[in-house]
């Protein structure tokens, strides 16, 4: 058996201790004779298993009581519609900031279930940047502030989080959430799909404050009503239940490694790795706004573009893969979630220096 290091933005790493327990799991989960997939999403046995992994999520992100955790379907897509259906609350308008292309997507559809503002943008600059809080022109009578804390495809992060007042904020955290600890009580709703820092493909998770469920829109599906959700436990019909139970897996390994405060010490670690090499080189480089740089995701780009095919060979025959950039915005990425090792990330460097002094 060969494993790789794989720095694809999504679906993405896993953690290996994760996958050996699921493969010695998959027959008999536990002595009862099933695997997970085969169970009934109602049964006590799946039952316990969705109850400690949402106790396990709220315990890492320290998620407050007034609050619901929602693990649902349809990806972060589904909820860049889901947000407006349930928040609007019959408001004129919703607050969004741009600052790529999720952010594009997210507005996109925002605007087939309401007015959208932009209230900031970092398309002046190729949405290599953050746009600062003081540049936000929002409205204080906005149903929500949107914005995406970490652009996967343009490598941007929030390094902080947005003060809007009264008006409810929420985040796309999809490729960074449980990458650090958050103060989850100054948003209104968080969501992200699993399949970047969580688990597999499948789930996505929605955390929403008490006083946002309850009033969405009436041509919301059932399903994507928060309230609906809330109501039933989570399961108004069935959940992603492997999805689940990996992701599950996913949060006992976090807290194995010290928990998220301990996690953001690896992954500062292992970025400095990467954008260190990046800024001392000349023969490659980030387009990214230094205070801005994704811990998650790291696109850089060779000055000499032609070599990019090569480049892109020779990592593969290194067992380094998934590195070519989004194809909107081309150059290379290595996404180093959480699973990603050290190892993944000094090989990597290690290859790329290799490559500079053959080609450079
Ligand atoms: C991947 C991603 C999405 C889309 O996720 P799907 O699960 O494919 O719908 C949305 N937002 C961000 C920030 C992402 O990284």
């Amino acid at each position: 058996m060969t494993r790789i290091f794989n720095f694809a933005a999504g679906p993405a790493v896993l953690p290996e201790p994760v996958l050996q327990q699921a493969a010695a799991e998959m027959l008999d989960w536990h002595g009862s004779g099933m695997s997970v997939m085969e169970m009934s999403h109602r049964g006590k046995e799946f039952v316990s298993i969705a109850e400690q992994a949402e106790a396990d999520l709220r315990e890492l992100m320290a998620i407050p009581a007034n609050y619901k955790v929602l693990f649902v379907q349809g990806g972060a897509t589904l909820q860049f519609a889901a947000v407006p259906m349930n928040l609007l609350r019959g408001k004129a308008s919703a607050d969004y900031v741009n600052t790529g292309e999720w952010a594009k997507k997210a507005i996109k559809e925002a605007k087939r279930y309401g007015k959208v503002n932009i209230v900031a943008s970092a398309e002046d600059r190729n949405f290599s940047y953050a746009p600062v809080q003081s540049a936000w022109k929002l409205d204080a009578d906005a149903a929500y502030v949107h914005y995406t804390s970490n652009e996967t495809i343009g490598g941007v992060e929030f390094h902080w989080v947005p003060d809007t007042g009264s008006v409810p904020l929420v985040a796309d955290m999809s490729s960074h959430i449980l990458s650090r600890p958050v103060d989850v009580s100054k948003f209104g709703l968080i969501y992200a799909g699993a399949q970047k820092n969580i688990g597999p493909a499948g789930l996505t998770i929605v955390i929403v404050r008490d006083d946002l469920i309850g009033q969405a829109s009436p041509i919301t599906p059932s399903v994507l009503d928060y309230r609906v959700q809330a109501d039933n436990g989570w399961m108004p019909n069935t959940p992603a239940t492997y999805a689940v139970y990996i992701a599950g897996l996913v949060f006992q390994w976090l807290k194995q490694q010290g928990g998220l405060k301990k996690i953001e010490e690896i992954n500062r670690a292992k970025a400095a790795l990467l954008y260190d090499f990046l800024d001392e080189t000349e023969f490659y480089y980030s387009p990214v706004e230094k205070s801005d740089r994704s811990l998650m995701n790291v696109p850089f780009r060779l000055r000499n573009e032609e070599l990019n095919d090569e480049f892109l060979k020779l990592a593969k025959q290194n067992k380094l893969l998934e590195l070519k950039g989004h194809r909107s915005v081309g150059g290379m990425r290595a996404s180093i979630y959480n699973a990603m090792p050290v190892e993944g990330v000094k090989a990597l460097v290690a290859f790329m220096r290799e490559f500079q002094t053959k080609h450079g």
